[in-house]
This record gives C-alpha cells, structure tokens and sequence, in this order.
C-alpha cells in the first residue's frame, strides 16, 4: 500500500483545524503545529472563577443555508445538536445625547422603525432596503478560485446577479458615501445612520451584505460561543486522526528549490513533510516564516497599504446578578472620551451575555466592554507601566458598566483585562488585528491567492486572505486548500467521508 502523504499546517485557529479535517477526509497525514496550549486562535474564550469569556463569535455568516454552511457541518462547527439563535436585534446604537438607533434584523421591522424616525423618507428608506435585498443575493463559492471553470462563474453571475449589481453600482463609494447617496430629508436620521460605523472607509458593500444575511435569518449566533466552535472543530480533527502539537511554534518553512519540505520549530526541531499549508497570521507567514523570499507585487502592496482592524481592549466582567437588558450589543458613541490611556476615536460596545447561558452560572451575567486601543500605544509598554494602564482601564470600565447597568459594580466577582498584547501573545495576530484587513470601499470583493508564486507544496488559508476575516471564509480556505492539494495530487476531493 502507498505511504500516505503528509500535510503540516501551522496554526491551529479555525483555519488550521478547517485544513486538517478535509486533510484527514481526503487520505493524507497531518499534524496541526500550534504556539498556544489550546485550539481555536482567535476564536476562543477564558474561564475565570466560573465565567466564560467569549472573545469572538457575535453571529455566524450561514448558520442556515449555502456554501458557508455547507463547510461548517462538514466541520462539525455545526450539527444538530447546535442550538442557534437568530437575534432580533444587531445593535443599538447609543448616542451620546442619549437617542438611539436600533438596528433590527428583520427587514421589514427596520423599515418601520427607520420611518417612525422620518416619515417623510420613506423613498430613501425603500432605496436602503431593496440595496439590502439584492445584496443578500451574494453566494459564496464552495471550489477555490483556481480550480473554478468559466461556467462556474456563469451558474454565480446568474445566481448573485443582484448582488454584484449592487456591488458595481456602488463600488468605491464608503459606507459615508453611501448614505449621502441616499438623499435622505431628514437630518436626524442621516446623523443616526452615519454613527453607525467609525471607520471612514468601511465599504457600504460590506454593510448591505451583513444586513442582507440578516434579513435571510442566515447568520445566527450559536449557543456556546467561540470556544464550543474551536472544541467541536477539535473533537472532529482528533476524531479523524488528525494529531495535534500544542505550544510548539514554527520558526521557518523548509525550502528545497523552490517546493515547501517541512518546518523548523523554535526548539530546533525538524518536521518534514509533503505539503505545508499556513494559517497562521499572514505577516508572520510571508515576512517571518518564509523570511520575505517569496513575494509578489501583490503581497507587497497590499501588506503596504491595506488598513488593518484597529486592536482592541476587552474588559469582561463576572457579576453575581442577573442582569436584564433589552439590548444585548450596544454600540455607545464616545469620541474624545478616555478609558486608561486610549482617547476613544468613536464608541465602545457593551455586550450582555445572558442570551447565552453557558456564559455565566444562573443567576449571574457576564458583561463584557470592548473598545478599539491602537497597537502604537502598547507596543513599547513596559511592565510596570503596563500593570498600571490595567488597573486603570478596570477602573474607568467599572464606571461605565455602572452607567449601564446601575449598582451592578457592587456584584462583581471578577474582571479581566485583555489588551492588544495579549491578542499578540495568544494569537500571533499582526499588531493585535483580530480580523486582518479591513473591508473598505476599494478592497471588499478583492482577496489574495493561496499560492504563493514560485513555491511548490505551499498553500496559504486563513482570515488574512479576505479583507473582513470572520470564521466563516477563514474556515471555507481551509476546505479550498485541500481541493488544491488534492489536484496537485490527481486525487478527487470529498467533502466527507464517503
Ligand atoms: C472581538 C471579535 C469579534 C469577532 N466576531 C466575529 C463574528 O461575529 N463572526 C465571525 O465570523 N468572526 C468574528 N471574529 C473573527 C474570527 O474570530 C476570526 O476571523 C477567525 O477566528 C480567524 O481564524 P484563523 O484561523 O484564520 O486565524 P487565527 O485564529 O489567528 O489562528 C492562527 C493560529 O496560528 C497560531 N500561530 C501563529 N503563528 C504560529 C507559529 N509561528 N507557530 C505555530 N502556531 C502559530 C496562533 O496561535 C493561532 O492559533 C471576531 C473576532 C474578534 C476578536
């Protein structure tokens, strides 16, 4: 019988775990090399004193239906045993003079409430909600883009036509742009609109496709958050035979005329292999591992000038009290106000778990307050000054659950502070950017080759492909990377054990 090839995949994140799956599926051997002592990445959680601190998941992108979906059972992110739930609401949007703007995601209510606040742009309103309608149209394609025929790309243009209608129609506009676009009449809904997003160049391509899923009921939130993710991802690799190397970390790609032989770990040794796919962060793959030998005009430019997420702080709190509220995400804007030593640039969120109650025992409320903090201030910290900025964002996070949630501070049980360093140590991720790049009106429906040119054996997968990340693309590369292997290979690709 022939040996079985062997696939090394760096970074065990939801990417990484994606790779070794289909790895396992299609007949080959594999091992998952990953820094940190548990699964996941970036979509992961904590535990203290009981509590779970989720770090990622808000909503899923096809929880119900498509190519998403498709990949996400085949992973094991769902199943039947998942529970998920469809919230009614995405976010408030808090002013800081106290008005609101709810974001429902049910289309039709929106367009009611939106109307309440502006009865006379009910033409502007229905221009929103059509753009919602044929944005959603969009379905993702479950081949990688190399292996795709010129009929596969007929069969989405007839499918997606809608979507990419709007894609064109609104290309290089930004959220900004988009909303002027509007015409809307009355000032006080245009403001309302436009606190939406804080990035300046967030694309408005990406904001009508979130509500577009929304309204399609096909990015619901799965009850146990990231971490069941990452554990239900595991359980299915190791379950496959899929052998993971935890708190081991790749110093280097082994090249041998131009075909990937293997790596190099940071205590010296040596693993070989057929094939090495990385899903770890992607400047840490291109300009570390691969020490910056293997680029293209493309790469270059784009890890040049793609803007990245700004990194975050989040504050999570364990409270001995339940907790009622009838906004479980609220966007609350901030600009000019300071926690610790970060000047807000435009809101904070704060999020109430208790539509989760694997979060927090009965009775009790996990609450957590994130806000963005640029990696700039971290980067040179040094100990003690970074012990004191801890102390301080505690500090500054208790009065503003207090603002929320009056007397709850008396119940704490435990806060945590996680910065943009620990994100780095934990993840690895580039200047603490938890999604990659941000999808703006210039790069949203663009993404980069898995293949690196001039490098054999060798497949990138990952959120750092994708301007916007998320679980759901990062996961689909995975699958993407073994349809390539596999050809390189002659083999048929299965999506499942036959
Ligand atoms: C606050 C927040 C909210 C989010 N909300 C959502 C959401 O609602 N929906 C959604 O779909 N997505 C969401 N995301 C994004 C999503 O979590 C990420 O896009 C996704 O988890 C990225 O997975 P990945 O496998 O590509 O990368 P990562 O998770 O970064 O995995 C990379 C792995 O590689 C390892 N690694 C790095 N370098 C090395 C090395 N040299 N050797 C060995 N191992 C290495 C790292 O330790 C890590 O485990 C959110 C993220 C955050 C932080």
């Amino acid at each position: 019988m022939d040996q079985k090839k062997k696939i090394i995949i760096i970074g065990g994140g939801v990417s990484g775990m994606s790779v070794g799956i289909y790895a396992q599926i299609n007949g080959f051997d594999s091992q998952i090399i990953e820094k940190h002592s548990i699964a996941g990445g970036i979509c992961t959680a904590w535990y203290r004193k009981k509590y779970r601190f989720d770090y990622s998941i808000q909503w899923l992108v096809g929880t119900k239906e498509g190519a998403f979906h498709d990949t996400m059972c085949e992973t094991n992110i769902l199943n039947d045993q998942v529970q998920i739930i469809n919230a009614e609401i995405h976010n408030r949007n808090l002013a800081k003079d106290g008005s609101d703007l709810i974001i429902y995601t049910d289309l039709e209510r929106w367009k009611k409430y939106l109307l309440t606040i502006s009865p006379e742009d009910g033409k502007a309103i229905n221009k929103l909600a059509r753009d919602i309608r044929r944005a959603s149209h969009l379905r993702p394609f479950d081949i990688a883009p190399a292996l795709r025929t010129p009929l596969k790309y007929l069969k989405a243009f007839f499918h997606c036509f809608p979507s990419l209608f709007i894609a064109i129609r609104h290309r290089g506009k930004n959220f900004t742009q988009y909303i002027e676009s509007l015409k809307i009449k009355s000032p006080l809904l245009k403001e309302k609109l436009l606190n939406i997003y804080g990035e300046g160049n967030y694309a408005c391509y990406a904001f009508l496709l979130i509500m577009g899923w929304y309204f399609r009921k096909n990015a619901g939130y799965p009850i146990g958050g990231s971490l069941g993710v990452a554990e239900r991802m595991k359980e299915r690799y190791e379950s496959l035979g899929g052998e993971f190397l935890f708190k081991k970390e790749v110093e280097e790609i082994i090249i041998e005329n131009g075909t990937a032989k293997g790596v190099k770990l940071t205590d010296g040794s040596v693993i070989d292999a057929d094939y090495v796919v990385s899903a770890a962060d992607g400047y840490t793959t291109l300009y570390k591992l691969l020490k910056g030998k293997f680029r293209s005009p493309k790469l270059d430019r784009v890890y040049a000038n793609w803007k990245l997420f700004t990194s975050m702080v989040q504050v999570s709190f364990g409270i001995d009290k339940a907790l009622q509220t009838d906004y479980n995400i609220q966007v609350v804007q901030a600009h000019g106000e300071k926690i610790g030593g970060t000047e807000l640039k435009h809101s904070y969120r704060i999020l109430n778990y208790n539509f989760d109650p694997t979060m927090a025992p009965e009775g009790k409320s996990c609450i957590i307050i994130r806000f963005d903090s640029p990696y700039d201030l971290w980067e040179k910290m040094n100990e003690e000054d970074y012990s004191k900025e801890k102390k301080k964002i505690e500090e500054d996070a208790i009065k503003i659950l207090e603002k929320h949630y009056p007397g709850s501070s008396e119940h704490i049980e435990v806060c945590d502070v996680a910065t943009p360093l620990t994100t780095i140590r934990y993840t690895g991720a580039w200047k603490g950017s938890y999604e990659g790049f941000i999808p703006t009106s210039k790069n949203v429906i663009d993404q980069l080759n898995q293949k690196i040119p001039n490098l054999d054996h060798f497949y990138l997968a990952g959120q750092w492909l994708f301007p916007g990340g998320g679980i759901p693309p990062s996961v689909h590369s995975g699958k993407w990377a073994l349809q390539l292997i596999c050809r390189d290979e002659g083999k048929q690709f299965m999506a499942k054990i036959k």
